[in-house]
């Protein structure tokens, strides 16, 4: 997949927004989604998706849709840093299969670091499925709070 392209409505999140696949969810209100990265590359690993927005990436989304993404974004990383207290949160966003993007539905990751270990980009294996539902418990109970 490029950088430009048309929207696939048969992608994975596109698929979880309709209620088709299932997430850890975390977060969500008329025009966000928040939940757990199957995949985790760090404890806490969340995602952030507009739910109204058919954008494969940063340059087609609209402005509206992109300052609701933003938003929320702070706000579930603020609900990951009071949880888990990681020593650094990164935020990435990648636009394009040579930039990393493997799913087509724009989405920024909330990745907490924790003090000693790597920075890696893709994880390779699948989060614990009962470490994953603990997050999803403790993250969702405090963005609801
Ligand atoms: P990208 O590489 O496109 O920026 O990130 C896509 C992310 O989606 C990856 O971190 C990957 O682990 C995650 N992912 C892929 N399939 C699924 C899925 O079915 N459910 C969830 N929760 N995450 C997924």
């Amino acid at each position: 997949m490029s950088l430009h392209g048309d929207y696939d409505a048969q992608n994975i999140f596109a698929k979880i927004i309709r209620g088709e696949a299932p997430c850890y969810k975390l977060y969500e209100d008329e025009y966000v989604l928040a939940f757990l990265d199957l995949f985790p590359q760090s404890r806490g690993h969340a995602l952030v998706i507009p739910k109204q927005a058919a954008a494969r990436n940063l340059l087609d989304i609209d402005a509206d849709s992109l300052g609701r993404l933003a938003l929320a974004t702070q706000k579930v990383a603020r609900a990951v840093a009071e949880e888990l207290e990681p020593a650094g949160i990164q935020i990435a966003q990648f636009n394009g299969a040579p930039a990393g993007q493997t799913v087509f539905h724009i989405h920024f990751h909330i990745v907490p670091r924790y003090e000693g270990q790597g920075l890696g980009v893709h994880a390779a294996q699948k989060g614990d499925e009962a470490d994953l539902k603990v997050l999803q418990e403790r993250l969702a109970k405090r963005l609801a709070g």
